[in-house]
């Protein structure tokens, strides 16, 4: 556990962090993207306490009353024909579950043929083995040596890297790789990836929707940094106008402790037999109850709305520091209260790394707390605060990341 800026936390509140010796920091990391409802929530600590105090911290699969509560509200939240909830405890555990209910389903529709699950090139869903195979960044994956074949990624249409936007580029690469659209049982996509923040174009979406109808593959949405309101909506998938067969949630489903969840169409959830999948901590009552009291407030509160409001102010205030810097700032991707800020070389589409890790220690000197540079060649600023960020703390943070830019470049 290391890689990071070298700040010790002694508490968070709100969109801001401290250490013990009276430094504060305006959090544009929510941790990596954890606290959406805002760091130390009185209302989810409480639960927390509560739960805690009255008497059950764990009970594996038996069933517990927070558990129950947690998964009628996520379906109350959750549009048809998404009917089911699986709990688990981390954003990789839900991918790897996705992956194996699309396998069982694609060998149920289409026998041990439907097998390959398609991805996206630069894509994260995690770190375990499915989780880093179906994601698209090589470099992570030399450890695995013998990759699986029923694994392959297209190119993601970010209007950057891949400036062809069109779905006729998902169809092509999938022939040139030689899988035949029978074999495929699950597309599995970030909602915007986590490495840049680029969405995908609408259309495209929606014709892999489509796509994934006609060849009965399941289509799963990777919601893990998308969900709960991070995106200026509920669910980070509504602006493609689509609905995902399976959905996979965690971080800022509790703001606080470990929790993930599956939720996806009741025949796909049920291919699974009653304890066929189960897990440890999966559902863990304390943390159902901080999640429960966290989806609360972010619904209570519309930090959604607070996301799409100050989100735009946060993008319009992006937009005018890369165009004070045009010749280092590639592309700005993301929606809502979600950007990342590419690094280029000057005047180059070549990612400069050595530019953004500066660029993240003289925000940080200054008191805006950002995590390492992520993405292609490590070179994309994350801005991610809390949902609960203000418009003063905004501008305030992005003048300092113009300062920072100025700085660094000499300008
Ligand atoms: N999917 C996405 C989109 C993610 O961003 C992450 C974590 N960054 C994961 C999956 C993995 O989650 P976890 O670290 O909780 O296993």
């Amino acid at each position: 556990m290391q890689g990071q800026p070298p700040i010790l936390w002694d508490r968070a509140k709100g969109f801001q962090v401290y250490d013990a010796w009276g430094n504060c920091w305006i959090d544009w990391s929510s941790g990596v993207l954890i606290t959406n409802a805002g760091h130390g929530r009185e209302e989810i600590t409480d639960a927390i306490v509560q739960q805690a105090e009255h008497g059950l911290l764990t009970n594996y699969c038996f069933p517990n009353e927070q558990r129950v509560r947690l998964v009628r509200r996520l379906l109350e939240l959750s549009p048809p024909p998404l009917r089911k909830v699986f709990l688990l405890t981390t954003g990789s555990e839900t991918v790897e579950f996705a992956i194996k209910v699309s396998r069982m389903h694609g060998r149920e529709v289409g026998g041990a043929e439907k097998n390959v699950i398609v991805s996206f090139d630069k894509a994260f869903h995690g770190r375990t083995l499915g989780a880093q195979q179906a994601g698209g960044i090589p470099g992570l994956k030399t450890w695995i040596g013998n990759l699986d074949p029923g694994f392959v990624q297209v190119p993601f249409p970010d209007g950057y890297w891949c400036e062809d936007e069109s779905f006729a580029t998902f169809e092509r690469t999938l022939a040139e790789s030689g899988i035949a659209p029978e074999r495929v049982c699950g597309v599995i996509m970030e909602t915007y990836q986590g490495g840049s923040s680029a969405f995908a174009p609408v259309p495209y979406v929606q014709a892999m929707r489509a796509w994934c109808d006609r060849h009965q593959a399941l289509l799963v949405l990777d919601e893990v940094q998308a969900g709960f309101g991070r995106c200026g909506t509920l669910w980070g998938f509504e602006y493609y106008g689509i609905v995902p067969d399976v959905v996979t949630c965690g971080k800022g489903i509790s703001s606080s402790l470990p929790l993930g969840a599956v939720i996806g169409r009741d025949d796909v959830m049920d291919l699974c037999e009653p304890g066929g999948a189960s897990s440890t901590h999966g559902g863990n009552p304390v943390c159902c109850a901080a999640a429960l009291a966290n989806i609360n407030v972010i619904v209570n509160d519309n930090l959604a709305a607070n996301a799409a409001r100050v989100g735009a102010l946060m993008h319009a205030c992006l937009r005018t520091v890369q165009s004070r810097h045009p010749a280092v700032i590639g592309f700005i991707g993301g929606r809502g209260l979600v950007a990342g800020v590419h690094c280029t070389k000057p005047g180059q589409k070549v990612p400069d790394s050595g530019l953004a890790r500066e660029i993240v220690w003289r925000c940080v000197t200054k008191g805006v707390l950002m995590f390492s540079p992520v993405g292609y060649g490590s070179a994309s600023l994350k801005v991610s605060p809390p949902l609960v960020f203000t418009e003063d703390a905004c501008r305030e943070s992005c003048a300092v990341l113009d300062e920072a830019f100025a700085e660094a470049t000499g300008q």
